[in-house]
């Protein structure tokens, strides 16, 4: 499914997301997508209100969970507004870069917030919010470690090389890539 340009006519458009623990699924995501995509000079909050506002058009959402679902979305579309300003790589190797799980953890308990990792990654992988939260995973370089000996709390793990390896060859193997 594309999130990131003009929907496709015919196809389903429905895409589970995480939300409160659970896959939900949610109806009319391009379009979603796309409107906010519309206001992509604009604020963070425009574009977060034309996120929910198409959100509703297409979905009931109840009230007390209305911030959840949006923070939801919001963390999707941030990842289509990532690829349409091109600030991240479509693809690696031949695969999409969304399917390879590389990019950094943060334990949250260790975390003191010095904020070094955040302002040492250029790809800007990472955000500040009291704590270091990665908020654009897939910015993050396949096999770049560079930000790890950044943390004085060693609050920061990356999956193994071996791992990285073993899943590499899985996706090759899935889309015949020698
Ligand atoms: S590993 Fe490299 S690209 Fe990834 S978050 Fe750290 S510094 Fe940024
Ligand atoms: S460098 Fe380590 S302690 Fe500092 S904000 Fe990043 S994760 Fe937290």
């Amino acid at each position: 499914m594309c999130a990131c340009g003009p929907c496709c006519p015919g196809k389903p458009n429905t895409k589970k997301i995480r939300i409160g623990g659970q896959d939900i699924g949610i109806s009319g995501f391009d379009e979603i997508i796309a409107k906010g995509l519309e206001l992509i000079n604009s604020s963070d909050d425009d574009q977060r209100n034309a996120l929910l506002a198409e959100l509703k058009v297409h979905n009931y959402i109840p009230g007390p969970v209305e911030k959840e679902y949006l923070n939801a979305v919001w963390e999707e579309f941030k990842q289509a507004r990532a690829k349409r300003l091109g600030q991240v790589e479509e693809s690696y190797h031949g695969i999409s870069r969304e399917e390879i799980p590389w990019y950094p953890r943060v334990d949250s308990e260790k975390c003191n917030g010095c904020g070094s990792c955040v302002e040492f990654c250029q790809k800007k992988v990472y955000v500040l919010d009291d704590k270091a939260v990665v908020a654009n995973p897939y910015r993050c370089v396949v096999s770049c470690t560079g930000c790890l000996i950044k943390c004085p709390e060693g609050a920061l793990s990356f999956p193994s090389m071996v791992e990285l390896r073993d899943v590499m060859k899985e996706l090759r193997k899935k889309y015949g890539i020698l």
